[in-house]
């Protein structure tokens, strides 16, 4: 589980996050939906820690792992999160198991170890088979089932999602869609995902979050969103055709 309370973040003296908060439980789907610059992917970001926040506090699994005033910033590789990113940012030079395996070599885990969960991520994502592969040699579906399964490889209890479809042709997107929530489900794990589709957002999510400027306007299942929008930003983003 994900709770995020009061999320500060600054870049220089422009704030971009304004005191966001929100939970998200074991098995849960939420998304965070607005337009670019919003501040979702920082808010994301905040999370993963891969940005450091200016105020609030941030547990995974109950633990604090992001506090500024208390001096707790937790690693990203502490954090028990898996994440997929915009550009899959698989390395080119490694094999589709070394860069599976990437994020637990970086936790130092013994050689025997890394293997097994490297060769239980590929089968869940069905790539057992091309483990030896360089990713030149992959399809663009292929390359982002390699960043779906170094997102889960070592059962996170976390998934965290920056527009992850961004770059696939339309009918690629439709099938990484089920590709998500069915390995979101399999693990039972708490997922984040952000988009500025509504579209996306609406059909995948448990519950949606709209942002605006660095602020929640409203917070809903997806129903909630498109029959009682709390404003009209809400109901011109969430109504408007894709
Ligand atoms: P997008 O989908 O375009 O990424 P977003 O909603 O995810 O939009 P953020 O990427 O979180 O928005 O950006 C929020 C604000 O913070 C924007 O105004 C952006 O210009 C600014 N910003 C993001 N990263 C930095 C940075 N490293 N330095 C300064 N400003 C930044």
């Amino acid at each position: 589980s994900i709770s995020v309370q009061n999320l500060v973040k600054k870049y220089g003296s422009l704030t971009v996050v304004h005191g966001v908060s929100f939970d998200v439980a074991k098995g849960e789907f939420l998304s965070l939906l607005g337009p670019s610059g919003c501040g979702k992917t920082t808010s994301l970001r905040c999370i993963a820690g891969l940005e450091e926040s200016n105020g609030g506090v941030i547990k995974i699994e109950d633990q604090i792992v992001s506090a500024p005033e208390q001096g707790i910033m937790t690693p990203p590789h502490e954090r028990q999160i898996g994440m997929v990113f915009q550009s899959y940012a698989i390395w080119p030079h490694m094999t589709v198991g070394q860069n599976v395996g990437f994020p637990l070599s970086i936790r130092k885990l013994p050689k025997a170890q890394v293997e097994k969960e490297v060769d239980e991520a590929l089968e869940i994502v069905g790539l057992r088979p091309l483990k030896d592969r360089h990713p030149s040699q992959l399809s663009g579906g292929q390359q982002q089932r390699v960043a779906l399964a170094r997102a889960i490889v070592g059962k996170p209890k976390v998934l965290l999602f920056d527009e992850p479809l961004s770059n696939l042709d339309a009918k690629l997107r439709e099938s990484t869609r089920s590709e998500i929530r069915r390995l979101q489900r399999e693990l039972d794990v708490a997922a984040v995902y952000v988009t500025h589709d509504q579209e996306e957002a609406l059909s995948m999510s448990d519950r949606v979050i709209v942002m605006n400027q660095g602020h929640i306007m409203q917070e809903g299942t997806p129903k909630d969103l498109y029959r009682k929008p709390a404003n009209r930003f809400v109901g011109d983003f969430v109504g408007r055709a894709s």
